[in-house]
């Protein structure tokens, strides 16, 4: 039914397709289609997929047919342009079954871009006037291609052109004068609960019995379960049209997941790991040094990717070698020869080491194997000491990660920053 202005019980379907041969090649990435996800996603609509094709006119024809076979909104960037390789009005509106006409008003705007600039309009240019029958004109204050906005019965198309800079103000104009006055009045709000030292299927069969039932609920919630190297987020997605019933059905939902979960959620708003880290430090007006092997600083630049580290850290040394363990951080000669750099009095000497040279509040150091060379059946690649130390005395902890060399030192440090985490929310309840 066309002009429906009530706000849709479901979130309206959009579809996205990216129009340009050079985004399907190397180094010209389609930044436009995340751009224009998120933007919907503001306004309460749900984008259902993304599409990227090159400018061949069947391809084409058959990605706007399946959008708008499977959407509510199609939305195109690009393929707007003057010439024959552009290709996106012609096509829409034939998909459409439009008639097209030259627009007067927009063929006048585009010669006076080119006469401002003391230039006469090419002929060519006149294509970009000709808007399909029913459209109304997105205006482009920084191109030549005007946007199309094209009802269709219960559908319709928005084209943008492809440049960002014009894309990007055009969108918000198409947003507000088309898009949400009639589809709109529906909000998405979103939380991601951060869970770490936990596999996803570990955190699956505690989550799921909880989280099974919200999808039937009033405000019901969808949830996705996302794992990475480390860490497991729980995204939970609502939408209605009260903000604040929203932010509270979604309080109650993070907390009820959180209680399951116990000490192993980080957080219920989707910071990063090493950001909450800083901020439990932070909040204490602690400061940690680092003494690290095999991750090689990585997890002093996770922590100080974070911007106002300087506040929380003091120092780290990358301490490679057995002599760089000797003499940066003091570990007695004896005790490699003992037990091995890849050992937990090894880890425990490497913290306590740099700890008292910091001065600070609490150190962490790691050692361990990140291959593939230098295993042995003792001490296989992905073996990982850890140690924690502060004011409450050392936590070491021994993981064996599976993985390649990358994947050892991610999760290694991964794991230093939760072991960190862990100790400091600890040191409260004393
Ligand atoms: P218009 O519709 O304005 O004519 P066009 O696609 O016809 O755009 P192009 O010459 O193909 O014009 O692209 C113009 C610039 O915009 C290029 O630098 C191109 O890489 C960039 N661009 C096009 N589409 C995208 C996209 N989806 N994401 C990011 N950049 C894009
Ligand atoms: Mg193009």
């Amino acid at each position: 039914m066309a002009g429906v202005s009530a706000p849709a019980a479901a979130p309206a379907g959009v579809a996205v397709i990216a129009v340009g041969s050079e985004l399907l090649t190397l180094g010209r990435a389609d930044t436009n289609s995340p751009h224009i996800v998120a933007a919907m996603q503001r306004h309460g609509l749900a984008v259902r997929f993304t599409t990227v094709v090159g400018d061949d006119l069947a391809d084409l024809t058959d990605a706007v047919r399946h959008a708008l076979a499977r959407a509510d909104l199609v939305v195109c960037t690009g393929g707007l342009g003057p010439t024959d390789d552009d290709r996106t009005r012609d096509v829409a509106a034939a998909v459409l079954g439009l008639p097209m006409q030259e627009d007067a008003g927009v063929l006048a705007g585009i010669r006076e871009r080119f006469g401002r600039r003391g230039l006469t309009m090419p002929d060519i240019n006149r294509r970009q006037a000709q808007v399909p029958a029913g459209a109304a004109v997105v205006p482009n204050e920084r191109g030549t291609a005007p946007g199309l906005w094209i009802p269709a019965g219960d559908r319709a198309m928005l084209l943008l052109p492809g440049p960002p800079r014009e894309m990007v103000p055009m969108l918000e104009d198409a947003l507000s004068t088309h898009v949400t006055p009639r589809w709109g009045g529906g909000l998405i709000r979103q939380r991601a609960l951060v869970v770490a030292g936990r596999s996803e299927s570990w955190v699956d069969e505690r989550a799921q019995p909880i989280y099974a039932p919200w999808r039937d609920e009033p405000l019901p919630i969808a949830t996705t379960i996302l794992a990475s190297l480390g860490t497991v987020e729980l995204h939970l997605s609502c939408h209605g049209g009260d903000a604040g019933a929203l932010t509270h059905r979604l309080d109650a939902a993070a907390a009820a997941l959180a209680a399951a979960l116990g000490d192993d959620v980080v957080n219920d708003d989707g910071r990063s790991l090493e950001r909450t880290v800083g901020e439990l430090l932070a909040a204490r007006g602690w400061r940690v040094a680092l003494a690290e092997s095999c991750t090689g600083g990585l997890v002093t630049t996770r922590l100080t990717d974070v911007a106002g580290s300087s506040a929380w850290v003091d120092r780290a040394v990358v301490s490679y070698s057995n002599a760089a363990k000797v003499d940066a951080l003091g570990v007695p000669d004896a005790l490699l020869a003992t037990h091995g750099a890849v050992s937990e009095p090894v880890a425990t000497a490497m913290a306590e080491g740099v700890r008292a040279r910091a001065g600070v509040d609490v150190a962490v150091a790691i050692t361990g194997i990140a291959g593939p060379g230098g295993g042995s059946e003792e001490k296989p690649v992905g073996l990982v000491c850890f140690a924690v130390t502060g004011g409450r005395g050392t936590v070491v902890r021994t993981s064996r990660f599976t993985g390649d060399r990358h994947v050892v030192r991610s999760l290694a440090a991964t794991t230093a920053l939760d072991l960190l985490r862990r100790y400091v929310r600890a040191s409260d309840a004393r």
